[in-house]
C-alpha cells in the first residue's frame, strides 16, 4: 500500500480492502458477507434510486495511545438507523448485526486505521437502501445494508479554531413533520443549494432556521447547534432536527461538569446573548463559532470577540476527545473496542 499522509487526508473517499454487507430478503436479514468490490449490483428501478429509500449513518474508529481501536457509542448509531428505517418504511437493522458488522469492517481494514499521532481516523459509513424494482411509489421488498469505510484526516488541521456561519432564510432543510429527524440522503440533497450559497459568500457552512416561522435556530448544515451562556449549555429542540449523538454526549458531559442543560427552541435573537457557541457532530466534535451573519437581514452576531474558541468549547472538546481515545475513564459505557 502506498504510504498515506494520514495527517493531511481530506474528508474524502479512499479505497480500502473490504466492505461488509447483509441483504434483507423474504422478511429477514442474511449472513454477513465480506466484499472487496466497491460496487453494488442493483436493478435500475430500485426504490433507493427513484424514491429516496436511502438512510445512512456516520461514525469513526480511532487508534488510541494504548494501541487499541475504539468506536464511540456505536449502539446509538444502530438505534438512530432503526428510527430512520421506521420513518421510511424500511426494515430495521438489529443492533447486534449493526455492531458486529461495524467491528468486522474495521478489523478487516485495520491497516487503514490511522496512527493516533496523526489525528486522523477511520470513518465508517453504514448505508441502508431499498433494492427491489418498483414503478409505483411503495416501499421495496428487498434491502441492502452495507458498511464501507474510508480513512479521513483530522477536522482541525491548523489546530482548534473558530469558523463563521451564514443564516439562510430562503432555504429550508426540513419541515416540522418532514424527514429532518431522519438521517436520509434526501435532506442532504435539499441542503446542497444553500450550502453553495454560504460557501460562495465565504462562510464555512449554512445555518437553517425553523421552516414554519424562520425564527428559531435549527441546524448548522449537517451538525447541531449549541450556545453557552454563563453556566448553561443551550441547544435547540425541534421535530426537524437530526438528533446528534455528539450533542447528546455533550449535554451529558456538560451536566457532569456542573453546567445547566437546556433543550428548547432557541430564537435567532438569542445569539446576541451567548458567550460561546458551536456546531456539534461526528466530523468536528465541536466546531466553535466566531461570527454568524444573517444573509438576508444583514444582521451580524459576533460570538467570539477575539476569534478564538472559548473556554467551555475547549473544555468540552478536550473531555470528549479524551474519552474517545481512552485517556479518561469511560464512566458512561460509551466505548466499544474492536478486536
Ligand atoms: C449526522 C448529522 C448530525 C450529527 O450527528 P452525530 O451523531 O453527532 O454525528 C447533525 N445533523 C445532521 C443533519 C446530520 O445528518
Amino acid at each position: 500500500m502506498p504510504q498515506l499522509d494520514w495527517a493531511n487526508l481530506p474528508f474524502g473517499y479512499i479505497k480500502t480492502d473490504y466492505n461488509v454487507r447483509s441483504y434483507y430478503k423474504d422478511g429477514k436479514w442474511g449472513d454477513i458477507e465480506v466484499s472487496d468490490s466497491e460496487y453494488i449490483h442493483m436493478h435500475m428501478a430500485a426504490t433507493c434510486l427513484h424514491y429516496g429509500q436511502e438512510a445512512f449513518e456516520g461514525q469513526k474508529a480511532f487508534r488510541c495511545p494504548d494501541g487499541k481501536i475504539r468506536m464511540f457509542r456505536i449502539e446509538e448509531n444502530a438505534r438512530r438507523l432503526q428510527n430512520t428505517a421506521r420513518g421510511l418504511l424500511m426494515p430495521e437493522v438489529p443492533t447486534e448485526l449493526f455492531v458486529e458488522m461495524a467491528k468486522r469492517v474495521v478489523k478487516l481494514n485495520e491497516r487503514f486505521v490511522p496512527p493516533y499521532e496523526s489525528g486522523a481516523s477511520l470513518y465508517l459509513r453504514p448505508l441502508l437502501i431499498g433494492m427491489s424494482a418498483e414503478i409505483g411509489v411503495r416501499p421495496s421488498q428487498e434491502y441492502l445494508f452495507i458498511i464501507m469505510v474510508s480513512p479521513v484526516g483530522p477536522y482541525f488541521k491548523g489546530g482548534f479554531h473558530t469558523n463563521d456561519y451564514a443564516i439562510v432564510r430562503n432555504y429550508d432543510r426540513a419541515a416540522p413533520h418532514g424527514t429532518g429527524a431522519y438521517k436520509v440522503g434526501g435532506n442532504y440533497a435539499a441542503s446542497l443549494a444553500a450550502n453553495k450559497v454560504a460557501h460562495e459568500a465565504g462562510f464555512a457552512c449554512e445555518i437553517y432556521l425553523d421552516a414554519r416561522e424562520h425564527k428559531y435556530i435549527e441546524e448548522i448544515g449537517a451538525a447541531n447547534f449549541f450556545g453557552v451562556r454563563g453556566n448553561t449549555y443551550i441547544t435547540p429542540k425541534s421535530t426537524s432536527i437530526l438528533p446528534s449523538i455528539t450533542n447528546a454526549s455533550m449535554r451529558q458531559l456538560a451536566a457532569d461538569l456542573g453546567f445547566n442543560v437546556e433543550v428548547r427552541p432557541v430564537p435567532e435573537d438569542e445569539l446576541t446573548t451567548f458567550d460561546e457557541a458551536g456546531a456539534v457532530g461526528t466530523a468536528a466534535v465541536i466546531s466553535p463559532i466566531g461570527r454568524i451573519v444573517d444573509l438576508d437581514t444583514g444582521k451580524e452576531y459576533v460570538i467570539s470577540k477575539d476569534g478564538e474558541p472559548g473556554p467551555v468549547c475547549k473544555q468540552l472538546y478536550t473531555k470528549f476527545r479524551n474519552i474517545q481515545y481512552g485517556l479518561e475513564p469511560d464512566v458512561h459505557g460509551w466505548i466499544t473496542f474492536v478486536d
